[in-house]
Order: C-alpha cells, then sequence, then structure tokens
C-alpha cells in the first residue's frame, strides 16, 4: 500500500474532529512530502533538530507537532514554527518555552503529558505533581503558552485490558482539567499505530500514528 492508501484508509475510521498527526520521526521528507500531497498537515517528530531540518525544506503550512521529549536548551530550535508542543513534562519546559514563544512573540500550544503507563521509564508527570503544579497557578503567569490538553503513552503490553485502564485514566484526568483552563483546554492525544481504534473508544481527539502510515522506522 502506498502512504496515500494507508492515510485515506486510517482518514476512514476517524470519527469528525478527530486530528491526526502522522508521525513522520525518523522518515525522509520525500515521504513527508508524499502524505503532503495527499492532504496530511499536521505531523509529528520526535528530535527538534530533525524537526527543524525538516520544517526548511517542506511546505510552509505544516503543522508540525513535537511529541517526543525535549530538553529545554531546544525549545529555542524550534519555537520560531512550532504548532504544538505535545510533550510538556515539567515546569522547567514550560517556563523555557513561554520564554521562547515570547521573543518570537508568538502563542504555543502545548499539552501536558501525563504519566499513566506501568513502565517506569515512560516520561510524563506524576499525577499528583500535575495537579499541585497547576494549581500553584504556574500557567496563568505563562501568556504566551495555550494548555490545550493532556497527552499519554499507553502501558507497551498485548493486555488490552491495561491499555483500557490508562486510556480510561487519563481521560478522567482530561476531564478533571477541562474546568480550570476552559473552553480552549480541547485536546486529548492519545491512541498509536497498534491502540488507535481503543483510543477512539475513550474519546481521543488526536491520535499519533507513525508506522501505520509510514511503515517501521529505521533507527
Ligand atoms: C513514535 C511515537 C508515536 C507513533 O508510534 P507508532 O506506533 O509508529 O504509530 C506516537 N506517539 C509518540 C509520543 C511517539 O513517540
Amino acid at each position: 500500500m502506498t502512504i496515500q492508501e494507508r492515510l485515506h484508509r486510517i482518514w476512514a475510521t476517524l470519527p469528525e474532529g478527530v486530528q491526526l498527526v502522522a508521525v513522520s520521526k525518523f522518515h525522509p521528507a520525500e515521504r513527508i512530502q508524499e502524505a503532503y500531497d495527499a492532504g496530511q498537515r499536521i505531523f509529528g517528530e520526535s528530535r527538534p533538530q530533525e524537526m527543524a531540518a525538516k520544517a526548511e525544506i517542506l511546505p510552509k503550512d505544516i503543522e508540525w507537532s513535537m511529541i517526543g521529549h525535549l530538553q529545554t536548551n531546544k525549545v529555542k530550535m524550534i519555537a520560531p514554527f512550532v504548532s504544538m508542543i505535545a510533550s510538556v513534562d515539567s515546569d522547567r519546559l514550560a517556563v523555557e518555552i513561554e520564554k521562547q514563544a515570547a521573543k518570537f512573540n508568538r502563542t504555543i500550544d502545548i499539552l501536558l503529558e501525563v504519566h499513566v503507563a506501568d513502565e517506569e521509564t515512560k516520561s510524563g508527570w506524576d499525577i499528583n505533581e500535575l495537579r499541585a503544579y497547576i494549581a500553584s497557578g504556574a500557567f496563568e503567569s505563562m501568556p504566551h503558552v495555550r494548555v490545550r490538553g493532556v497527552m499519554t503513552i499507553a502501558t507497551n503490553t498485548d493486555d488490552e485490558q491495561i491499555i483500557r485502564r490508562d486510556f480510561q485514566n487519563i481521560r478522567d484526568i482530561f476531564n478533571e482539567f477541562k474546568p480550570l483552563f476552559g473552553a480552549t483546554f480541547d485536546t486529548l492525544s492519545i491512541g498509536m499505530s497498534d491502540d488507535y481504534p481503543i483510543a477512539l473508544e475513550y474519546g481521543s481527539t488526536m491520535v499519533r500514528i507513525g508506522t501505520a502510515i509510514f511503515g517501521q522506522r529505521e533507527y
């Protein structure tokens, strides 16, 4: 199947209003161009250098979403053009995004990455720390950061019940935070190639799909 055919299959399964982030990390710009020509506009990358290099040569109306762990000192590489930073997992990172967004006179959309999976290795906020952080009013002093929602990666397992538990958890967290941020807090980013049909059942508004569009990545 071509990238175009795979995209059409996936679009057909997404309810109206659900956004598709085509995760293009480790794939060359030509493959992204193919997806773009098929009509895809949002692309996800996990490394700032790679994203910046691709953004330089690809169409300017692409919306770039940073989905991987982002080091504070790398924010400035993507701040001039990035649409969304979907992996905000610390105060330091949020503060740096505010600083860089202000410098470029932009507002940057972010998602709060929450740790709900079993693996300790996964990144994201501990839910209690995040609750306390939000309650401290930290985001009120960040006018250039717009908190759009939450994101997580479910436990890597074949046990569907565990995946469902993780998605239920993040959905509850999304609903808990929504009244605190208001109408612009509208994004629940869950679901990857293997688990996005389940994520849709839990109200995902943004799936992040790589392998099912571009094939296996070469590391
Ligand atoms: C790589 C990655 C994806 C895409 O994973 P696939 O299994 O290839 O669909 C989605 N979300 C995040 C955070 C990723 O790092």
